[in-house]
């Protein structure tokens, strides 16, 4: 086994680790303080990244995750495996920066994930952002309500979104939406619909605990009439296949928040660790009862960390060789979201009132980290999911 990142990407992850440190470090409480303001730093540097991606391998976010299928067969380290060990680095910058990157909202994972040949041509280069919590639909995304009446040539989108990531900056929202209510979860189909879309209107911003450089939108859809060709892959109803083409959003997406956490746990992890140099011994070497109680907890996060960082470029490695990944998805970000939760939140306490002042980064990071054991599937959930998975299980059977 080689654990180490693939050589390849040596100079994407430098790159992106410079950036975090140059770019996206010294506006980070800037726009912590500012919510809602429009990182507008973010513009140059985003042409940059596309000028990088035009190149070949650049620093992704979410817009050029590959197509399930449309990667080659063998051992490979592809796209999925080259935008996860970005995030990682991106986010060691900052969370809600990097989720205000233009065009590479979690919207366009979902395109990369569902759309046929056509659609991947027509939306390149879209800033997508992706509305599936509803009002009452949260974590059961079977339960959603906002319809999708076929009209024409078009569909007419009716219902309300919340808390959708770059729902006002983005250029366009996938909207999760039913054909028909009756049909239950095989129903559900994503549309793609462009900003200044009559009938789609961001209601409000909300304000939050962290990540306050991203915007998060309440949007409502009142006879919202989008082309019947932004239907992301097909319109039929499969009930035998069921949610499965909605849900292959998650498998590229959920290893993406796993490598956000990776990254936020990363940055209070170093910072503690410069803090507390003198206790720590490099080469690990010191006998364990020798360690001092501080010591030993940093060893732990950081052993709790490395297991983390493994399971999600597993999952992102399953990808980029076509293996089904959903299990090891979920597995990836159940792990990372809580240890980013735990390792943020203990570096808090280490560094006491340090920690806890605005001098210094970390009770950002430990606000920042939250989120990323919530959104795109929570704690719970992912441990569902993984359950059903081991138990051979369906979800109606496994509640
Ligand atoms: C800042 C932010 C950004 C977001 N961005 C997006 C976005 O871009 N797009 C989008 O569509 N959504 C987004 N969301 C929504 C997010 O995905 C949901 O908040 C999440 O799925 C949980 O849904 P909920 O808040 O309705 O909680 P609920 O589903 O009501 O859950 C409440 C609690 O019950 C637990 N629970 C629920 N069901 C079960 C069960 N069966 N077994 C055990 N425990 C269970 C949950 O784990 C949770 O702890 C965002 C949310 C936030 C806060």
């Amino acid at each position: 086994m080689n654990l180490q990142n693939p050589k390849k990407f040596k100079m994407l992850v430098d790159q992106a680790h410079e950036s975090a440190l140059n770019v996206l470090r010294p506006i980070s409480r800037k726009y912590d303080k500012a919510e809602h303001s429009y990182p507008k730093e973010l513009d140059m540097f985003a042409s940059l990244i596309d000028g990088m991606n035009d190149g070949g391998e650049g620093i992704n976010a979410g817009a050029a995750v590959g197509k399930r299928g449309h990667t080659e067969t063998g051992n490979k380290n592809g796209v999925n495996m080259s935008t996860v060990l970005g995030v990682i680095e991106m986010c060691y910058g900052d969370t809600g920066l990097l989720l205000s990157m233009p065009r590479q909202g979690l919207g366009n994972s979902a395109i990369a994930a569902v759309a046929n040949e056509e659609q991947l041509e027509r939306f390149k280069g879209t800033w997508a952002a992706m509305a599936i919590t509803e009002p009452g639909c949260g974590s059961d995304s079977a339960a959603i309500r906002t319809t999708a009446t076929k009209d024409g040539e078009d569909y007419i989108l009716n219902g309300e979104k919340i808390f959708v990531t770059s729902g006002e900056r983005a250029d366009a929202v996938v909207v999760w939406a039913t054909l028909d209510k009756k049909l239950g979860r095989a129903a559900i189909k994503s549309f793609v619909v462009p900003k200044g879309t009559a009938g789609m209107n961001v209601e409000r911003l909300e304000h939050k605990l962290g990540i306050k450089a991203s915007d998060t939108a309440v949007i409502s859809f009142i006879d919202c009439r989008v082309p019947a060709a932004n239907l992301l892959g097909h319109a039929g109803i499969d009930v035998a296949k069921g949610f499965a083409g909605v849900m292959e959003t998650f498998d590229n997406t959920r290893p993406l928040v796993a490598a956000m956490a990776v990254g936020c746990a990363k940055a209070s992890l170093e910072r503690i660790k410069e803090i507390f140099n003198n206790q720590l011994d490099e080469n690990y070497a010191t006998p364990y009862l020798q360690t001092s109680h501080i010591a030993a907890q940093i060893y732990r996060m950081e052993a709790e960390w490395e297991a983390a960082r493994l399971l999600t470029m597993k999952a992102a490695w399953m990808a980029d060789n076509k293996k089904p990944n959903s299990r090891e998805a979920s597995i990836s970000k159940a792990k990372a979201g809580r240890i980013c939760n735990e390792i943020t939140l203990k570096c808090v306490e280490l560094a006491a009132s340090v920690g806890y002042n605005e001098e210094e980064l970390l009770e950002k990071w430990a606000r920042d980290s939250k989120i990323l054991d919530i959104f795109e599937g929570t704690q719970q959930i992912q441990q569902l999911i993984i359950a059903r998975r081991e138990l051979g299980k369906s979800s109606s059977e496994l509640k």
